[in-house]
């Protein structure tokens, strides 16, 4: 499933491979790296401050010294924790590929900035709704959800 999302994001370096000619592959978003799918995601420093701020608010331990997705794939399933707790993780993970994406298109194509805060509210915004109307955990309360008291 995660190659199936990651592999729909067309970065620049991507585009660049194919033959898509572009003056600039740095990334949208921070204006240094190189964009390639693992900067977008993983890497990029705003991204990364986004990570931390989920973590923070997961009570997890810091990821991200992950260097890919997949180093972050592993360092979640290696988190201890019942099945309901895993699901939810896997939720917000997809919530935030989704919401980093959609920002940074934003950015991108109507030169809205790419602000940390308001991608890690709509991030926690998102997998609410997500896990309240689409998984078994549909008891589940906004307020405490905000908390993660879950
Ligand atoms: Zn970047």
């Amino acid at each position: 499933m995660w190659k199936l999302v990651l592999g729909c994001i067309a970065s620049k370096a991507e585009l660049a491979k194919r033959g898509v000619h572009l003056a600039d592959t740095r990334c949208s978003t921070c204006g240094i790296g190189k964009e390639t799918v693992n900067h977008i995601v993983v890497l990029c420093m705003l991204v990364r401050s986004i990570w931390w701020q989920l973590c923070v608010w997961t009570k997890i331990p810091v990821i991200t010294q992950a260097e890919s997705f997949s180093d972050m794939l592993n360092g979640l399933h290696l988190l201890k924790g019942s099945s309901k707790r895993k699901k939810i993780m896997e939720v917000i993970l997809a919530a935030s590929i989704w919401s980093i994406w959609k920002a940074r298109n934003t950015l991108r194509f109507k030169g809205e900035p790419f602000i940390v805060s308001k991608v890690v509210d709509a991030i926690k915004e998102e997998s609410f709704l997500w896990i309240k109307n689409r998984t078994a955990f549909s008891g589940i309360d906004r307020g405490r959800w905000m908390e993660f008291n879950v």
